[in-house]
């Protein structure tokens, strides 16, 4: 059932790369009211906001409509999370679950029925075949959870690199798996491509690589690209709605508008003109069973007036100006990547959901980590003790740690802060 999703899901995905700009558009438009429209009859919490806000759901027949609607917050989703945000008969049991700290550090649980997570995995395969990836090639993936296997014989071969693996563990994986496509986070790249040795690179020589998850400049893709001489591009994704763009092979960013609606929006809410900075408001158009309906992430991003010739028919992005990632600096002069420590409090969110309510870890000096906490009800001395303890590794036990009980954390008048911060300059 699930390969059946997963074969139609490629075909579909593969097959939109070859509409004009004007079908892939008219598609987007067709699919937002359709997403719109069943969110509005079928899930709880967006019935109740058609509702308040006095529309009818088949009054909702045009993009400029969803103007109407409400913007969708974290806080929302975690509050109507399951029975509210779920649409109704839909077997959760049944469906992919996920949860994610977000740059923000508040645990948000979602799910996807088997029909998306389908789509959503040969969405990421397309990222992966417009960058020139083919199924005989040896892929290494850094990220904190490994995938279920895929592999066929000689094709479709992944192997896993955990993101909190110490930086020598993840280059001995490297040596050992050869890979012909790395992807994975661009600062952990950044720090394996600034160690690598001229007889490492006679071993790992990518064909490509793939930043994600997390800001990368330019200057850091330049950077991996002079090292190992590959073409080194960048995906923006979330958790939550997958694939949002990517860069082609001319280094331009396009928006996957057969996934998710993006506005970009001024600070009144207004649609800003392309080539300014607005932020990113997000609707999936491929998730049924948990819809996402104008979706604030806090990101910036900037439409771009210019086209593309690669051939691919989605709109062109100019840049996203968000998610910039700080390092922690150690005693001994080392640096950690703040996703390695963001990524420590995920395994613990999706090992105890409600262990912590809300966090935020502050290097305070080079030796202190000062972690503010609201406890969750599922809390104990213990289970902390266990995320504690694998910070101090990743750490290096070079750094004392520090538990802080709040009832809030304090947003210093920001609207979006970090959940990982380095004090240390
Ligand atoms: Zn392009």
């Amino acid at each position: 059932m699930f390969w059946g999703h997963l074969a139609n899901a490629s075909l579909e995905v593969h097959f939109n790369q070859f509409l004009s700009p004007s079908a892939i558009k008219t598609s987007a438009e067709r699919k937002l009211v359709r997403a719109v429209r069943h969110a509005g009859k079928h899930v709880p919490y967006y019935r109740d906001l058609f509702k308040k806000a006095g529309i009818d759901v088949s009054d909702f027949k045009d993009p400029s409509d969803l103007k109407k609607l409400p913007f969708l917050t974290k806080d929302h989703v975690r509050n109507a999370y399951p029975h509210a945000i779920v649409a109704d008969g839909t077997d959760i049991d049944a469906c992919h679950y996920s949860a994610t700290t977000g740059s923000t550090g508040r645990s948000l649980p979602f799910i996807y029925s088997p029909k998306t997570f389908a789509f959503y995995l040969a969405t990421n395969l397309r990222v992966y075949t417009m960058i020139g990836y083919r199924p005989w090639h040896r892929c290494c993936y850094i990220k904190y959870t490994a995938m279920d296997s895929v592999a066929m014989g000689p094709w479709f071969n992944f192997h896993h690199i955990p993101s909190v693996a110490p930086i020598e563990k993840q280059m001995d994986m490297l040596r050992h798996y050869r890979p012909d496509f790395i992807d994975g986070y661009a600062s952990i790249i950044y720090e394996i491509s600034r160690r690598v040795t001229a007889s490492d690179l006679k071993i790992i020589r990518p064909k490509m690589i793939l930043c994600n998850s997390e800001m990368s400049t330019v200057h850091q893709r330049n950077a991996i690209a002079d090292v190992f001489n590959c073409p080194v591009y960048d995906e923006y994704s979330t958790e939550e709605t997958w694939m949002v763009a990517s860069l082609c092979k001319n280094q331009n960013y396009h928006l996957f508008t057969d996934n998710v609606w993006v506005e970009f929006l001024d600070s009144d809410g207004r649609e800003v003109k392309p080539g300014e900075p607005g932020e990113i408001v997000l609707t999936t158009l491929k998730s049924p069973a948990m819809p996402f309906i104008r979706y604030r992430i806090g990101d910036i991003g900037r439409m771009s007036t210019r086209s593309c010739d690669c051939g691919s028919p989605f709109p062109v992005l100019e840049s996203f100006e968000g998610r910039a990632d700080d390092s922690f600096i150690l005693p001994d002069g080392t640096y950690v990547s703040s996703l390695k420590v963001l990524n420590t409090f995920t395994m613990y969110i999706k090992k105890y959901l409600h262990l912590m309510e809300e966090f935020r870890a502050v290097q305070m000096e080079k030796d202190w980590l000062d972690i503010e906490l609201v406890k969750g009800k599922e809390y104990s001395d213990a289970r902390f003790s266990e995320v504690t303890g694998s910070l101090s590794t990743l750490l290096k036990n070079q750094v004392k740690i520090t538990v802080t009980p709040v009832d809030a954390i304090d947003l210093n008048g920001k609207i979006k802060r970090k959940a990982i911060e380095s004090r240390v300059k």
